[in-house]
């Protein structure tokens, strides 16, 4: 239905005619010219009345026909937007953001429905302050009160979990004298928390590599003083110091690993990739590690071609990562199962080892970064703490999940899960 009635209809096509006369205006007035033109030369009335028609059949042809960029009232006849018909309180009620309305005394007039989910209940007529005890928020409250200046402030609850907000207070301008204030609030938790984590990012890499980073200090120091002329000792520091200087490059070859994955994940994979090629290559080159950890590697693979969407380097990666975890981690088992199933369950690779397992309060945790189980033993198998944490984005990337299963005492798998693939065209 059309909120514009008939009057209104007539008034658009009047205007409508009057700027196509506006626009034609310099061809009317040469018309106008001509036709005066034409009846000064003596020429018959009914000849002139014709020339006057046809210029003016021209000039309305000619307007219509050009187009204008700024003709916005050409536009289609508008339909009627629903926001017209909602009152504010409807429009408040529909905000996302928490919104509170109190008068001079600090009662609560009105409350939206995300106000009462975030921080409710809030009764109309109850005392704003007595919800929002904290001091900060009392100054705030207190200050646009007394000076009317609108203000902000970073506001946080804790119960019953942390979250942040940017509360601001304004006077709500009434042109009477009940002044009304509007308390709203926007809800920063999700920025606060990638905020926090990227700086305990940095603050957990700095700490992995200044540990190797102080030890080769000391060590040059040494060899340096006290150690100068002991050949021995050289030796054996030297070793202690490349297999640190070794620690640092692995640390920083999966830093940027993570960081050129993480700048691909919003770019879709779309190469056929075959795993049964993959898992085969991955076990054939892990093999030599096996063998020098006493591992036997069992292939339950199915003869391919066994196809997912992916990228190849990135897909070799999550299960050279996940094997080389089940040999270093799993290695008292003496046996990897590498297992490739394509049922009417989807595409499943599973990577199973039988070594000591992992506490089961551990296993959310696995894939955040630098997250270990047990830092000794880690940096014993040369780990960064990094390599499940790199599986998880590439797994994310190609819309495929990580399960991990583990027992203690019994071992662990680590299954990879791909969503349904699109039938080849
Ligand atoms: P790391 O570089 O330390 O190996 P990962 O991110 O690959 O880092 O793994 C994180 C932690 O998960 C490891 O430090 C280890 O404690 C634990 N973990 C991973 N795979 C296994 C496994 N197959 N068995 C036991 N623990 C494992």
């Amino acid at each position: 239905m059309s909120i514009f009635g008939s009057g209104q209809e007539s008034r658009g096509l009047r205007q409508r005619a009057m700027q196509r006369i506006i626009r034609a205006r310099y061809i009317l007035g040469a018309a106008a010219f001509l036709t005066a033109l034409v009846l000064n030369s003596g020429v018959s009335w009914w000849l002139s009345f014709a020339i006057l028609m046809l210029l003016l059949l021209g000039v309305v042809a000619l307007s219509a026909s050009i187009p204008r960029s700024d003709d916005t009232t050409r536009a289609q006849p508008v339909s009627d937007p629903a926001i017209f018909r909602l009152s504010d309180q409807q429009l408040a009620a529909q905000l996302p953001d928490p919104l509170i309305i109190f008068d001079h005394e600090g009662t609560i007039l009105y409350v939206n429905p995300a106000a009462n989910g975030a921080f409710g209940p809030l009764a109309r007529g109850g005392t704003l302050l007595l919800h929002f005890r904290a001091p900060e928020m009392q100054t705030l409250v207190q200050s646009v009160m007394s000076d009317a200046q609108a203000g902000s402030i970073d506001y946080s609850e804790r119960v019953p979990v942390e979250r942040w907000y940017r509360a601001t207070v304004l006077r709500l301008d009434q042109g009477g004298s009940d002044r009304q204030y509007l308390l709203s609030f926007r809800d920063l938790t999700e920025a606060h928390r990638l905020e926090r984590m990227r700086s305990d990012f940095i603050a957990n890499a700095s700490h992995e590599l200044r540990t190797p980073l102080a030890s080769l200090s000391g060590f040059i120091e040494t060899l340096r003083g006290p150690a100068r002329n002991d050949a021995v000792a050289r030796d054996n520091f030297l070793e202690i110091m490349q297999k640190q200087a070794e620690r640092m490059a692995r640390l920083i070859d999966d830093l940027l690993s993570l960081s050129r994955i993480e700048m691909k994940a919003h770019i879709a994979v779309k190469d056929q990739v075959d795993l049964t090629i993959v898992l085969n290559h991955v076990v054939d080159t892990l093999r030599p590690l096996a063998t020098h950890l006493d591992i036997e590697i069992e292939r339950h693979i199915d003869p391919g071609p066994v196809m997912v969407l992916g990228d190849r380097d990135e897909l070799t990666q999550v299960f050279q990562n996940l094997l080389e975890n089940a040999c270093k981690y799993g290695q008292s088992g003496k046996k990897v199962v590498v297992e490739l199933k394509n049922n009417g369950e989807g595409i499943k690779a599973t990577i199973q080892d039988f070594g000591p397992g992992i506490p089961e309060e551990h296993i959310p945790r696995l894939t955040e970064r630098f997250y270990r189980v047990n830092i000794e033993t880690s940096r014993a198998q040369k780990g960064t703490g990094l390599g499940l944490a790199i599986v998880k984005h590439i797994l994310t990337r190609h819309r495929a999940r990580l399960v991990v299963r583990s027992r203690v005492g019994e071992g662990s798998s680590f299954t990879v899960a791909f969503g349904p693939q699109k039938a080849k065209a």
